[in-house]
C-alpha cells in the first residue's frame, strides 16, 4: 500500500480522543503483522482501548523510536466541506481529513516504510509507539512506554514524536496542566457583602494570584528558546453570578498554566492548592462551608528540553536535511519520552496551522517528504549508526 492509501484507511477510522481505538489499533496490528513483525497491545483497564508497540531489527541499544497517537479532536459544529472521515484529494494538492495532518499523515509514512525496513539490514532497531487519547492530555503515553521499557531486554536511545511540524525539529515543549477551579460561597443580599463570601471576589483573588505569580515569573525565569520566554498563567473561563444586587455563591474558572521546562508546574500547583487553603481558613470564619475546589482537567503533560547539541538533534538533521531547531508550546508526548531517558525530538510532516480545525489536510508534498524521512532513517540505519 502507498502512504496515501494508508493514510486513507487510517483517517477512515473515526476515532476521537476518549472513545475505543480498537478498530483502527487492530487494522495497524494486522497491517504490521503481515510483515512478520511481532507486535504488542498496552489495553486500558476496561480493555476498550490500546496502544500498540513493536520492533523491528535487531535487539540492540540505541534504537529509535517512531512515536504517534491514533486518536483525533471532534468535528462537531465545524464546518467541514466534505466528509471529515474521507480523505479527499483535491486539485489544490492537498490531501483533506480529520487527522490527516494530526497526526495520522505520520503514521501512515511509518507503515508505508515498514516493507522497507523489514528488508534492510538495520544495524540499529526502530520501534513504533502509536497511543490513544492523546488529544485529552496525553493519557496512554506514560503506560506504553513503561511497557516498552518492561518488554524489551535492550534499550532505545531517540524518540521522534511525529507531531506536525513541516519536519522542522522541535527540542522543546513547555508543560500544560489545565485545572477546573470551583468556589463555593454563601449568597445574600449584596449590602451583606461583610457578612457573607462572595463566590466572585474569592475567585477574582485566583485571577490575581494567578497573574502575580506569572510577574514575578517573568522577573525570575526566562529561556529566550521559547516563545514567550515565561511561564504564562491564564484564566480562559469565569462563570457565576445572577444579579448586582445578589452575593454569588458559586464562581467555576478555568486556568491554564504552561511552565518552561525549568519551572516546576508541580510546585505552582501546589502553590495554588495553598493560597485555597488558606482563603478558606480566612473566610470559613464568615461562611463555615466555604470551599474552593481545584480539580484536574488532565495530569500534567510534563514539558521537555532536548539539548541542542544532543545526537537527536543530528540525527533529525540528516534524515531530513533541517538542523534548524525551534520549540513550540502545545501538548504532545515528547515530554514522557524524555521524562522515561530517550532524546525526544518532534518531527512529523504538514503543518499545525491546519491541526484541530475544520477542513484539515496534509499537502501531498509534505505526506511525500515525511515517507522520505522514515525511509532516510532506514537507509540511515542501516550504514552510519
Ligand atoms: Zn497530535
Amino acid at each position: 500500500m502507498t502512504t496515501q492509501q494508508i493514510l486513507e484507511k487510517l483517517v477512515s477510522f473515526p476515532v476521537l480522543g476518549g472513545d475505543s481505538n480498537l478498530e483502527i489499533i487492530n487494522w495497524i496490528k494486522q497491517y504490521t503483522e503481515s510483515f512478520g513483525i511481532k507486535t504488542f497491545l498496552v489495553y486500558n483497564s476496561d480493555n476498550t482501548k490500546a496502544s500498540l508497540h513493536c520492533r523491528i531489527g535487531p535487539a540492540i541499544n540505541g534504537g529509535t523510536i517512531l512515536s504517534g497517537h491514533t486518536d483525533v479532536v471532534p468535528v462537531k459544529n465545524q464546518p467541514w466541506y466534505t466528509n471529515p472521515f474521507k480523505l479527499v484529494e483535491k486539485p489544490d494538492g492537498n490531501l483533506y481529513a480529520r487527522g490527516s495532518c494530526d497526526m495520522k499523515g505520520f503514521l501512515a509514512c511509518c507503515l508505508s516504510a515498514l516493507p522497507k525496513m523489514v528488508k534492510a539490514n538495520l544495524k540499529k532497531p526502530i520501534y513504533f509507539a502509536f497511543s490513544y487519547d492523546e488529544e485529552i492530555g496525553c493519557l496512554a503515553a506514560e503506560a506504553l512506554i513503561n511497557h516498552i521499557k518492561a518488554t524489551y531486554s535492550e534499550t532505545p536511545k531517540f524518540a521522534i514524536i511525529g507531531e506536525a511540524t513541516m519536519l522542522q525539529p522541535i527540542i522543546g515543549q513547555k508543560s500544560i496542566h489545565i485545572l477546573d477551579i470551583t468556589v463555593n460561597g454563601s449568597e445574600g443580599h449584596s449590602s451583606r457583602i461583610k457578612q457573607e463570601v462572595s463566590a466572585i471576589h474569592e475567585a477574582a483573588k485566583i485571577v490575581l494570584w494567578a497573574e502575580e505569580k506569572m510577574n514575578t515569573l517573568v522577573k525570575t525565569s526566562n529561556d529566550a528558546r521559547f516563545n514567550p520566554p515565561h511561564t504564562s498563567l491564564h484564566v480562559g473561563t469565569i462563570n457565576g453570578g445572577i444579579a448586582a444586587n445578589i452575593i454569588a455563591n458559586k464562581v467555576t474558572l478555568s486556568l491554564d498554566i504552561r511552565c518552561l521546562p525549568k519551572d516546576n508546574p508541580n510546585i505552582l500547583y501546589q502553590d495554588l492548592i495553598h493560597f485555597c487553603r488558606e482563603r478558606e481558613n480566612t473566610q470559613r470564619a464568615i461562611f463555615s462551608d466555604f470551599k474552593i475546589d481545584v480539580e484536574e482537567n488532565h495530569p500534567i503533560v510534563p514539558a521537555f528540553s532536548t539539548n541542542e547539541n544532543a545526537e537527536a538533534v543530528n540525527l533529525i538533521g540528516e534524515i531530513t536535511g533541517n538542523y534548524n531547531w525551534n520549540t513550540v508550546s502545545y501538548a504532545s508526548e515528547a515530554g514522557y519520552f524524555a521524562n522515561a531517558g530517550f532524546e525526544a525530538i518532534i518531527c512529523g510532516p504538514g503543518s499545525i496551522k491546519q491541526a484541530h480545525r475544520a477542513n484539515e489536510f496534509i499537502s501531498k508534498d509534505q505526506l511525500h517528504k515525511g515517507a522520505q524521512m522514515i525511509e532516510t532513517l532506514v537507509s540511515y540505519l542501516e550504514t552510519s549508526a
